[in-house]
């Protein structure tokens, strides 16, 4: 048997051990978000707004997640290990926040379009377009 290669496959480090069924004693600043008993990972720790995007994520166990947090609004960043439960309720208050977002910003280019719109027209009729500015 030749021992030529070092087996060192990319290991995730296992300073934490997987859970064993027991509650995490995670120092979340939300630690049961609405009553739920599920952490809110969507709310900051610093400024309390519900706003906090996730920076990265790595499987701990079988069954949980140790996920880094940021918050835009402070920059406030925190880690902790979730429950998949939780970082799936997490997942769609993130897909809701966003489908907010993308109305807003629907509305926004609509109501900036109108503007353009009322603003060319009113160009038009003041002379302030004529056919050499196209
Ligand atoms: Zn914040």
């Amino acid at each position: 048997m030749a021992h030529d290669t070092e087996h060192n496959p990319e290991q995730a480090p296992q300073d934490l051990a997987a859970p064993s069924g027991e509650p995490l004693s995670t120092p979340w600043p939300h630690a049961d978000g609405d009553g739920t008993g599920d952490p809110a990972l969507w709310r900051c720790g610093g400024c309390d707004c519900p706003f906090v995007q996730p920076l990265d994520w790595d499987l701990v166990g079988r069954s949980h997640w140790r996920v880094t947090l940021r918050c835009p609004n402070c920059e406030w960043v925190g880690t902790g290990v979730f429950s998949q439960d939780a970082v799936d309720r997490f997942d769609r208050e993130l897909d809701r926040g966003m489908r907010k977002l993308q109305g807003t910003l629907s509305r926004v280019s609509r109501a900036c379009m109108e503007a353009d719109i009322a603003h060319f027209a009113q160009a038009l009729e003041s002379d302030l377009i004529v056919p050499f500015d196209f």
